[in-house]
């Protein structure tokens, strides 16, 4: 290709659920067996279409297709590969789309895949499970009637696919595989069966095919580059296929830019945001982009903020020359944004002109394309509502709240360190509250019941009032603190009632904070949240939690742990501002939590907990950004934590943690007690802090709460004699892997009896 043509619109992939949730209701209706596996294709079939069309009236000329999944699309890849795990074969022999749910969610007899989040998203995948003998076998046929449902339309469709070295890398060993085998192994296997499904796609009519290749953007071995640049040697030689566009998001490119460019694919789709905006300077050094289809990802995917219209011009401007033809998109799937900024009636005009969620993302590609193709002048109204919307959001209110800023600027090193060291600290905490060896404790929530779920509809449906629903607030956290008392843990939770989502609870309290109406995004299968978003400075009117933590107090004697969510959690699960860094961000957020926790201590509060389970999820994907990262992720937990006195004890609880990582990341957030997971992993975590020298208190968990079944004492017993050989009884303490918010009564409370006595066992015996 050495004439450019005109530039193309595209994107990777859209929202799946429909805009009212439409898939998720048919989804679990067919579960329930209210929807028949008919009328839920018929539902599937017609969101696909309506997103088709969508993308098409709003200027897209090329439509993804594939993207669509009834779960997750590793999962879909996984079917597609023939990659189903021996233990849901007879499942899925017997009935295709049975047989996939039960890999998705497993059965009363069978285990379903696990599940771990997408790369640094909120998206969670399906797990493959591979092994040495494991044999692929293509079934194409999802992917063929899709691109064929697209065609019939008269669009022009491009099939994306999970490309062959994301898939291997983001599987695991299937269980009873030695732990130590390299699913990557696989290449030489599961290239043929991709030859397969290359050749059917183009039979079907694919001109080209996409193959998305995210895990490229992490840091990757000599090995896995050289494995790389073999697959796609493989690939790209075969003759009977479409074009190939190799995608790569979240991140820039790096040492993976060179292999893939030199390789004989005919495309690239490359990520020119956020931490991804290095890709520019990459791209120079490579010719052999020049000869390839480059798809230039400027709109973010993954955020809600509009595009810097003329910022995206000139990266595609510079882009020309650097590529055979420059086609553009959004930088990775549309998957991880809303729908449409236009169903959020609750927002005010002004901060709705600075939103944009998947289909304003897409107009937004449209107006760009046209922008390069024709010039500036052609897309000159837009570029000048752009400039407005952009000009509005800087110099709003919102965003400049000069208390905030001065307040940010005003903080010193001094306000991110407590008053005292450790060891003075522990013995004034100690003093104050007269612990036992292997103090227990919970991690904060309890179940969250059906009637606390009820009431809460019922008070936003106004069938009940705030003082009703306070009441059953109130009656539960008596009851919760009165079990607690009866079971003989030592440092009590009210258990987090009054909270619908650790995130939301106090989006919803401090300025600064935008909720969303229909702001659905998918985090799993039929399970969606609304993120909230930091669209402003953020401020604290007045304390969130000071009331129902000294109406827990009063009913007991023993100490009660305040309960908040920390600063790197509050972002991780929000749409974060794009126009200042996340740092500053954390610090405002950080500052309004610091309040909180001096807010509690003044009403009495001896404990206080801040929990930041998130810390390690939005670590970066390049490991160089991770010190920066961890430095202020870090700093603002002390900043939220140093303003107590030295007898207040500061606990954190973080959960899904692989703790090489992190290590040193804990010992500087200086907590007082950490609670982490640890059931699972036989008490590793233990370990691992001790051979570190980790000088403070820790609960690793030794109740899985991730499964109903209820952990015996004598089990819990050999994980506290595990965790002493590591950390001394003064500083072990007791409690399960996270929060019990999903659990049911009866096994929370046998589990948690269990727990007491194991650690009264075990204080015996020292
Ligand atoms: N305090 C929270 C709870 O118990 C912590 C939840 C979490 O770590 N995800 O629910
Ligand atoms: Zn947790």
């Amino acid at each position: 290709m050495n004439t450019q043509s005109a530039a193309r619109s595209t994107v990777y992939g859209y929202p799946r659920q429909g805009q009212n949730r439409e898939l998720k209701k048919a989804i679990e209706g067919y579960w329930k067996g209210t929807v028949s596996a008919d009328a839920l294709r018929q539902t599937a079939a017609g969101l696909r279409k309506a997103n088709w069309q969508q993308l098409a009236a709003d200027g897209i000329d090329e439509v993804p297709t594939g993207d669509f999944s009834y779960y997750d699309h590793v999962l879909d890849t996984s079917v597609l590969l023939g990659a189903i795990p021996e233990r849901h074969r007879a499942a899925v022999a017997a009935d295709p789309l049975d047989g996939y749910f039960a890999m998705a969610r497993g059965t009363q007899e069978v285990a379903p895949l696990e599940m771990t989040k997408w790369f640094d998203t909120n998206y969670h995948y399906m797990v493959p499970e591979l092994g040495p003998d494991t044999t692929f076998t293509a079934d194409t046929s999802k992917q063929v009637a899709e691109l064929r449902e697209a065609l019939d339309l008269g669009l022009t469709a491009r099939p994306v696919v999970v490309g062959p070295i994301t898939y291997l890398l983001l599987a695991k060993p299937a269980p009873g595989v030695d732990e130590h085998f390299e699913p990557l192994s696989l290449l030489d296997k599961i290239l043929p069966v991709y030859a397969e499904v290359l050749a059917d796609l183009r039979a079907a009519g694919a001109q080209w095919v996409q193959l998305d290749e995210p895990a490229l953007v992490q840091d990757r071995s000599a090995d896995e580059l050289d494995l790389t640049a073999r697959a796609y040697a493989v690939l790209g030689g075969l003759t009977d296929r479409p074009r190939l566009l190799v995608a790569s998001y979240f991140d820039r490119l790096g040492k993976a830019l060179p292999v893939l460019a030199k390789s004989p694919v005919e495309g690239l789709a490359i990520d020119f945001t956020g931490p991804a905006e290095g890709n520019l300077d990459d791209l120079v050094a490579s010719s052999e982009v020049r000869s390839k289809r480059l798809v230039a990802g400027v709109v973010n995917g993954r955020n809600i903020w509009i595009n810097d219209l003329t910022k995206s011009l000139a990266t595609l401007t510079r882009l020309r020359s650097l590529a055979g033809q420059v086609d553009v998109s959004a930088s990775c799937s549309l998957l991880h944004v809303p729908y449409d900024v236009a169903a959020e009636d609750g927002v005010a005009p002004e901060v709705a002109s600075w939103l944009a969620f998947a289909r304003q993302k897409s107009a937004e590609i449209a107006t760009l394309t046209l922008g390069f193709t024709e010039g500036a002048e052609a897309i000159a109204e837009q570029l000048n509502a752009n400039r407005a919307a952009l000009d509005s959001r800087s110099g709003s209110a919102l965003t400049n709240n000069p208390d905030v800023r001065a307040r940010v600027a005003a903080v010193t090193e001094a306000d991110s360190h407590r008053s005292a060291p450790y060891a003075e600290r522990s013995a004034a905490q100690q003093a104050r509250l007269g612990l036992p060896l292997l103090p227990t404790t919970t991690v904060g929530s309890f179940p969250q019941t059906t009637e606390l779920r009820t009431a809460r509809a019922d008070l936003r449906a106004g069938r009940i009032d705030a003082a009703q629903y306070d009441e059953r607030i109130g009656t539960e956290i008596q009851e919760v603190l009165a079990f607690q008392e009866k079971a003989g843990l030592d440092v009590l939770v009210h258990g987090e009632p009054e909270r619908n989502d650790m995130v939301q609870y106090f989006a919803e309290q401090l300025d600064g904070y935008l909720a969303t109406q229909h702001g659905w995004v998918q985090s799993y299968g039929t399970r969606y949240v609304r993120p909230p978003v930091l669209v402003g400075d953020i401020s604290r009117p007045e304390p969130m939690t000071v009331r129902w933590w000294a109406y827990a107090q009063l009913q007991t004697e023993r100490p009660v742990k305040g309960m908040l969510t920390g600063p790197v959690t509050m972002l991780a699960w929000s749409f974060v501002r794009d126009d200042q860094p996340r740092s500053e961000t954390a610090r405002q957020v950080a500052l309004a939590l610091r309040d909180e926790v001096n807010d509690l201590e003044a009403a009495g509060a001896a404990v206080i907990q801040v929990d930041e389970p998130a810390l390690r999820e939005t670590l970066p994907l390049r490991r160089a950004d991770r010190a920066a990262y961890l430095s202020w992720g870090t700093e603002v937990f002390r900043l939220t934590t140093s303003g107590v006195r030295a007898d207040t004890q500061i606990h954190t609880h973080m959960c899904y943690v692989e703790f090489g990582d992190i290590l040193n990341a804990l010992d500087e957030m200086e907590a007082d007690v950490a609670s982490l997971e640890a059931a699972r992993s036989h008490m590793q975590v233990a370990h691992e802090l001790g051979d570190a020298g980790y000088p403070r208190g820790v609960g690793p968990g030794v109740y899985d709460i991730h499964s109903p079944r209820v952990p015996g004492t004598p089990e819990v017993v050999s994980l506290l004699q595990k965790g002493l050989a590591a950390i001394p009884a003064e500083r072990l303490w007791v409690n399960p892997d996270c929060g019990l918010k999903t659990r049911g009564w009866p096994e929370v409370r046998d589990s948690l009896d269990n727990l007491v006595g194991a650690a009264r066992t075990v204080r015996e015996q020292l």
